[in-house]
């Protein structure tokens, strides 16, 4: 019989129960008692969900109060010296200082996990790291279920990634990959002891098979897998998801374990060869639904490569599952009481996807619920042929879009020189990234004003009001380059994806995004248009105030993309160009309008990366062209800026000369201006706005700290090309360091400016 199988379920609860109780705790506001309270009654009725669905492998240490990654470090007693543990047992609190930071050590570092959105907590080797059995949570989380009449699979993250993932913090040229003969036999401990408890199965996560492995990669993982598939009475299934397997597969196919788990959404051509490679009895779990977004599967088509399997391996080798834990898609469609039916009945989240999991691991096995599956296709020429999904004045266009759209007039030489003489800017011009404090009465006023207690009327005033304070205290300072504020936004995203066409925002759609954090991303369900100008009102009111140019502020397709739950049923780059017209529409607007400059923002740009560096190129290459289409309707004298969070340009910076921006910011400040390094080897052609104000801190830096940075940057950049401005906005930061901050970064440009 085929198995209905699950890798994991989201944490957060469906009102966002886990952020309550997490953030109530490190308040002291509640008690551990009842933080592990909220924890308990999660699992129980995740699991819950998952039995009454028809699941019949249920993962167990899938939950976290955090992160997986940390609950691992914990498990496996790789705490970092700084935060002062006792060796015995981690316990949540040794995780939530390491995730969170004390008053004597700062936090581990967070990045993102591979393609998604969520961030894991880097694990720290040193020469001193030792690892040891330290934490109870999977075994107690095992115990809990088998309580309630559940018998779960445990899942964790593997060796292999966990090791990949993690970073050397000392320098002592440690070969972090010579750990695994360290950490491999806590591993078989931990293996022995779920077995010993009465365990049938584990998983080992080790989505790094996504990845371009290296030889010390790869010798971990045979490593480990010939260790623990040696452990008696308990059998391990290693999950891979996230992509393709491409040069990996034999390597994958060839472990000696009693099950795999493969992506069959992203890697939908291998499932054949995987299933043909394998030998013996090992069992293969096939992931044809999209843990990763949120449209319902297609039933039917998913049903091919899982009857090709079955016919291969015969149904007692085969599992059917989602891509990958369900961690990255939000909990259930139930809560969504304000989307209409028609487009309820095109999505699937978590609980959803359970049922989809379960109706395909019957029909595989003939029992195929006849009136589900025309639901479902139903659903699926719904889907494909609703009018709200095309508009076909959008496919025309973008089916006419020519070279030169993708193109300014001239190059930037020229360009530099019109908006030189246009806009009269100093020496070293001083500008901001566009946002300004969201306080607590901007925050206020939007809410008041979406609830229906405050006017259109009242809220544009108000707003205004904040736009005339900024002006003011901008020509005041002695900005050269302008903004308004940004004080309509509630986030860079979300602001315009609520003024285009073809977006969709939940109620309750969260997703983690780290710890507490979680995000709601907006769907992006057919073709994008833009029906009216979105920013120009305010940018234009900002103008009319002041005499100094005044920089509009747009959010630019990659990133409006990328934060997104997308369509699937065209290519990526197909949106987000349509994306790119929408936004084409704005800039030109802007420019008619009266803005001399526009600032259109990528900070997702470099995330957008795929895994593999042999698709960087291709999807660099629409990258950066989706960029130009925004850029290019505009006259030589426009000027346009864009903005990156980061830092690390290295492997991008030809891309990054290619979008061909008049100026670009970046965050250079706490590196030093070190990461100004790639523009300098690449002879980067235009301006440059290296950040000299860490934004990310409260602390004001001193005018001489601003001199030092700008000193540095005119070393090895033309001084010409170089602006003045803060590493990222504003918003998370209060005014009265902001203004403090501020006043010294404009003292620190004049310092440069008088020196010339
Ligand atoms: N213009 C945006 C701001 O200033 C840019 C933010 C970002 O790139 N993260 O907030
Ligand atoms: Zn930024």
């Amino acid at each position: 019989m085929t198995i209905a199988h699950n890798l994991g379920f989201p944490r957060i609860g469906e009102r966002r129960e886990l952020k309550k109780a997490t953030e109530a705790y490190w308040k002291g506001d509640a008690d551990y008692a009842s933080l592990a309270a909220t924890g308990a009654e999660l699992r129980r009725s995740n699991w819950e969900k998952q039995k009454k669905a028809g699941i019949e492998l249920i993962p167990s240490n899938d939950f976290s109060f955090y992160d997986q990654m940390l609950d691992q470090s914990c498990l496996v007693g790789n705490v970092p010296e700084r935060f002062a543990w006792n060796g015995n047992n981690a316990t949540i609190d040794v995780a939530f200082d390491m995730a969170r930071g004390t008053r004597e050590a700062i936090a581990c570092e967070m990045t993102k996990w591979f393609d998604t959105n969520y961030h894991y907590l880097v694990p720290e080797f040193t020469r001193q790291t030792a690892f040891k059995l330290a934490g109870r949570k999977i075994f107690d989380e095992f115990e809990e279920a088998k309580a309630q009449g559940i018998i779960t699979k445990p899942v964790m993250v593997g060796p292999a990634t966990y090791l990949s993932l993690g970073k050397v913090t000392d320098d002592s040229g440690l070969d972090k990959f010579a750990l695994a003969d360290q950490l491999i036999p806590v591993y078989v401990e931990i293996a022995e002891k779920l077995a010993a408890a009465g365990a049938k199965w584990l998983q080992l996560d080790e989505p790094i098979f996504a990845l371009d492995l290296n030889d010390a990669q790869r010798e971990v993982i045979k490593k480990a897998y010939d260790a623990l598939a040696g452990v008696k009475g308990i059998k391990i299934m290693v999950a891979h998801y996230f992509g393709e397997l491409r040069d990996n597969i034999e390597l994958f196919t060839s472990l000696p374990v009693a099950g795999l788990h493969i992506d069959a959404v992203r890697g939908v051509k291998e499932v054949e060869t995987v299933a043909t490679r394998l030998g013996g009895e090992t069992v293969l779990s096939v992931g044809v639904v999209d843990g990763r977004n949120i449209w319902k599967t297609n039933l039917e088509r998913a049903i091919g490569p899982l009857n090709m399997v079955r016919s291969k391996l015969g149904s007692d080798r085969l599992m059917v599952g989602p891509s990958c834990s369900l961690l990255h898609v939000p909990v259930t469609l139930r809560s969504e009481t304000k989307l209409d039916d028609e487009f309820l009945n095109w999505l699937a989240f978590a609980e959803e996807k359970l049922d989809e999991i379960v109706f395909l691991a019957q029909a595989v096995d003939g029992n195929v619920d006849q009136a589900v599956l025309s639901t479902n296709q139903r659903a699926m020429v719904d889907r494909a042929n609703s009018a709200r999904i095309h508009d076909e004045s959008v496919k025309k266009r973008v089916a006419a879009v020519t070279e030169d759209d993708y193109k300014r007039h001239s190059a930037y030489t020229e360009r530099a020189q019109k908006q030189r003489g246009k806009l009269n800017l100093p020496a070293f011009p001083i500008t901001t990234i566009g946002s300004f404090p969201q306080t607590a009465e901007v925050r206020k006023a939007r809410a008041d004003h979406k609830r229906g207690d405050l006017s259109d009327a009242g809220y544009n005033a108000f707003v205004e009001q904040q736009i005339v304070d900024a002006v003011k205290m901008q020509e005041k300072m002695g900005f050269d380059m302008l903004v308004h504020g940004e004080f309509e936004r509630n986030d860079m995203v979300e602001y315009f994806g609520e003024l285009l066409a073809g977006y969709a925002f939940t109620k309750f759609g969260w997703v983690q995004s780290y710890g507490s954090r979680y995000v709601k991303p907006p769907i992006i369900f057919g073709d994008v248009s833009r029906p009216e100008p979105m920013t120009v009102r305010w940018s234009k009111y900002a103008q009319s105030l002041t005499d100094k140019p005044m920089k509009g502020m747009l959010t630019g397709p990659v990133t409006m993309v990328e934060w997104a739950f997308v369509r699937d049923d065209q290519p990526r780059s197909e949106t987000v160009k349509q994306v790119a017209l929408a936004i084409r529409d704005e800039v030109v607007d802007l420019e008619a309008a009266g803005l001399a400059a526009i600032q259109i923002d990528e900070a997702a740009f470099r995330e957008g990366l795929p895994l593999r560096q042999a698709d960087w190129k291709a999807y660099l290459e629409w990258a950066t062209a989706s960029f130009r289409l925004t850029a290019g309707g505009v006259a030589d004298e426009t000027q346009v800026h864009t903005h990156m969070c980061y830092s690390e340009f290295n492997d991008i910076i030809e891309a990054i000369a290619d979008m061909d921006a008049d100026c670009i910011s970046i965050e250079t400040s706490r590196s030093q201006m070190e990461l100004l390094d790639a523009f300098v080897k690449f002879n980067y052609p235009n301006e440059i706005g290296p950040g000299v104000y860490d934004i990310h801190s409260p602390r004001v830096p001193a005018t001489q700290e601003m001199v030092d940075l700008l000193r540095k940057a005119t070393q090895v950049l033309p001084p010409e090309r170089i602006w003045v401005n803060p590493d990222c906005g504003l918003k998370t930061r209060g005014w009265a360091e902001v203004e403090q901050a501020l006043i010294h970064m404009v003292d620190a440009a004049r310092e440069l400016r008088a020196a010339k």
